[in-house]
């Protein structure tokens, strides 16, 4: 396993725990920030229960989001955060805080995890994925040999490189995104939405409330002039309940930001590789679904890779792997694609006037807008939104 993050330390440790024997490499050394606004949906937190590691991010003071609000143009939604079982509210870890839990959880379950080794290259045979390339801290280039080869090393994956892994679906770059925390201001999940702009506050550890700001991809080169200005100006028009708060509240760290939000599938799969998670589909990070749908990839894959009656045959038989492997690949396209396409519509910042309608119809009924943050939070798919009630009111 090649990169161990959100996909990678979760596949780990999900194969490990059904008894297969796994190597996990990283290149950094823990615990190490990543660029993210941290938002975990509530169907990433549930699987975080299920596999035992929510108590642990709770332990580390990182606080539950109950609440949920949602402003766009005259449209204010306000409502209890949805739940699952087990689970209340969404959660917003630091990643520093979030990955080592993940790493540690993983070699926990028996993976040997080697964080400051870089995976330099793959070794080969007949047209087969045999193994890695490395290249330890103090500078010794080594190989380890693997019957399969699982790139979980994000959205500039060296394994998809190293394949040569096609995109086959691929869109623009549609926004750009500048971040940072600030103390003095609580906050639930919120969102402010205008053309133009988006702007998401969430609470995290230490009392700190991450603010980011979204403006079009366009706009990239002249808002990293100045980031600054643009982050605040955009707070200031896009949310103006929250640029009023802002006025008691201090800047706690330094402004993070990229233009580089991609948005693509790539091949999943070939004889002795994989790719999950960032590796193997990436989407702007809006909708913040990147962790939450590296947790879902990690289990698809490793419910297929520990599946039948002996699961290691599954890994070691060339033909069983590679079934297991394309029986991945079409859950990951069947169940990936619609948040994808939702995901590229809010990306695009120019609120649909069909969407404001609906919107307007929903934010009289504590019921509906409970459903509606359910099809934000993807625990309820966007039909399940009209019933007979919004119907009527429609
Ligand atoms: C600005 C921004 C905001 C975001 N906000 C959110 C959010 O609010 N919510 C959300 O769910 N998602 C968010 N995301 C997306 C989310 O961070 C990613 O989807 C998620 O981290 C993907 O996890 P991953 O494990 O697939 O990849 P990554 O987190 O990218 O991890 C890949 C790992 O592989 C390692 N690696 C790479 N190459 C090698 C190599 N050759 N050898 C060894 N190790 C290697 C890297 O060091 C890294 O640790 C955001 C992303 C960005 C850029």
């Amino acid at each position: 396993m090649v990169g161990a993050r959100c996909a990678g330390a979760t596949t780990a440790l999900l194969l490990a725990r059904a008894g297969h024997r796994v190597l996990l490499l990283e290149r950094a050394t823990y615990p190490s920030d990543t660029l993210s606004t941290l938002y975990i949906h509530q169907s990433g937190v549930e699987r975080l229960a299920r596999w035992g590691l929510l108590d642990r991010i709770r332990q580390t003071g990182c606080p539950p989001l109950t609440t949920a609000s949602y402003r766009v143009a005259d449209v204010y939604l306000r409502g209890p955060a949805p739940t699952l079982p087990g689970v209340v509210g969404a959660f917003a870890p630091r990643r520093y805080v979030l990955d080592p839990i993940l790493a540690e959880a993983a070699a926990e379950a028996g993976v040997e995890v080697r964080e400051q080794t870089l995976v330099t290259g793959l070794t080969t045979e007949d047209g087969r994925v045999t193994g890695v390339r490395l290249r330890t801290a103090n500078g010794a280039e080594t190989t380890e040999r693997a019957n399969l080869v699982i790139g979980a090393d994000g959205m500039r994956s060296t394994v998809a490189k190293f394949v040569d892994a096609p995109h086959y679906a691929e869109h623009p770059n549609l926004t750009c995104v500048y971040f940072t925390y600030w103390s003095g201001i609580p906050a639930h999940f919120e969102i402010y939405e205008r053309t133009g702009g988006w702007v998401a506050a969430v609470g995290t550890h230490d009392d700190l409330t991450l603010i980011a700001s979204y403006l079009p991809q366009e706009q990239f080169a002249q808002v990293r002039r100045d980031p600054k200005a643009a982050y605040l100006a955009n707070i200031q028009a896009t949310a103006p309940p929250l640029w009023e708060r802002l006025a008691e509240a201090t800047m706690a760290e330094r402004l993070y930001g990229t233009g580089d939000q991609r948005n693509f599938f790539r091949q999943a799969h070939g004889p002795g590789w994989a790719l999950v998670g960032d590796a193997g589909h990436h989407k702007d990070s809006i909708n913040a679904h990147g962790i939450t749908d590296a947790f879902h990839q990690s289990e698809l894959l490793a419910a297929e890779l520990t599946s039948g009656d002996d699961p290691s045959a599954t890994i070691n038989d060339p033909v069983r792997q590679q079934a297991a492997l394309a029986r991945f690949a079409s859950a990951r396209d069947t169940q990936m694609k619609p948040t994808y396409h939702t995901n590229l519509v809010t990306a695009r910042l120019d609120p649909d006037p069909h969407l404001l309608s609906l919107l307007r119809a929903v934010q009289d009924s504590p019921e509906l807008t409970e459903r509606y943050f359910s099809v934000v939070a993807g625990i309820l798919s966007p039909e399940d939104l009209f019933t007979r009630d919004l119907l009527a009111r429609l």
